[in-house]
């Protein structure tokens, strides 16, 4: 099934001229990588290719090989062949990038979301691959399309990230068999993990300590929620990409089944982000019932009301679920 689908995106993607990378607002390592290898590789293939995020590049994954390729969409909308959605399980979370296409003839849309639709007219979406780096690894070797040690770092930085490091239950031996042809192929495994993991702003520290202060213990220790008000984020001077991660935080305690991080967001939303350690607790349906997604152990949502009244919701609901699984 992979080979035919890989083959019609292959074909697409050689028989075209003019592309547009995308990805999802609030984008991680696995959204900017995959962006910076796909439109690396294709203009390696002599292609006109745009790269664009609704934020642009973030300053803690700027030392991603031709970061700057990777810009905000601009103001004058362009016409295109094709568009290739990575890494974005519903189309609205492309944000702006999409009022930058005038014009495309194929929409390609490649993601491990399970909860992905399927929007587009050439889909790939493989819920196991750990990350959407992983399967654009694969594209790239099936269709002997260009890859060089700079994509090949992107593609270790977006798999790394999206597997906590090798760490989560998603990663498997292809993951392992396909981060070591992307060290044979020249990724220098200590710098770019220092790069990605041991180079954070002292703000983010900072914002840890204020997100601890608000720490507390539900469904008899089994959930644990941390939450970030604007008021807090505004004095401490964060960026919203400072707080990647830190609900591992919560997730490591011993006996948390479920971790909750609540970000107040400027637009009366609360952000809500999900981990769960065990495959009987389904956080992307939890999500999916305030109009989120994500994957079965980690999803997110954004949900309309005060920081204290998602929260309220938030924990009722997933107390709920806890409460009926034993
Ligand atoms: P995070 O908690 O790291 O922001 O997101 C965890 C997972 O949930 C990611 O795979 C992300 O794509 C998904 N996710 C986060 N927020 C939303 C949202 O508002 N809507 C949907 N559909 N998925 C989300
Ligand atoms: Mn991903």
């Amino acid at each position: 099934m992979s080979a035919a689908k890989f083959e019609q995106i292959g074909q697409a993607l050689r028989e075209h001229q003019r592309f547009a990378v995308l990805s999802h607002v609030r984008p991680d390592g696995d959204a900017l990588g995959s962006q910076l290898a796909a439109g690396m590789s294709l203009r390696k293939l002599g292609k006109d290719v745009r790269i664009w995020n609704e934020e642009g590049m973030l300053e803690k994954y700027s030392f991603l090989p031709n970061s700057d390729l990777l810009t905000k969409p601009p103001a004058e909308p362009e016409d295109f062949d094709v568009i290739l959605a990575l890494d974005t399980a519903i189309q609205n979370r492309l944000g702006n990038t999409v009022a930058a296409i005038k014009s495309a003839k194929v929409w390609i849309n490649i993601d491990h979301h399970p909860s992905n639709p399927g929007y587009g007219d050439l889909v790939y979406i493989n819920p196991h691959a750990p990350a959407t780096g992983e399967i654009l690894f694969e594209l790239i070797k099936s269709q002997n399309l260009p890859i060089d040690r700079a994509i090949a770092e992107n593609l270790y930085v977006a798999i790394s990230t999206d597997t906590g490091s090798f760490q989560y239950p998603n990663t498997t031996a292809r993951t392992f068999e396909i981060a070591a042809e992307l060290v044979r192929i020249g990724v220098d495994v200590g710098a770019v993990s220092q790069l990605t993991y041991e180079n954070y702003p002292r703000r983010r520290v900072e914002l840890l300590r204020d997100l601890l202060g608000t720490m507390r213990f539900d469904a008899n220790d089994r959930v644990a929620s941390f939450s970030l008000s604007l008021a807090f984020a505004k004095r401490l001077g964060v960026l919203p990409e400072d707080n990647e991660g830190l609900i591992d935080h919560l997730r490591a305690i011993h006996g948390v089944v479920v971790a909750i991080f609540l970000e107040e967001l400027a637009d009366g939303k609360v952000r809500v982000s999900m981990r769960s350690k065990s495959d009987k607790v389904n956080v992307c349906a939890i999500c999916e019932k305030f109009g989120g997604g994500g994957h079965v152990l980690a999803a997110g949502a954004r949900v309309k009301g005060t920081l204290a009244e998602v929260e309220k919701k938030i924990l009722e609901e997933t107390c709920d679920v806890l409460s009926r699984l034993s």
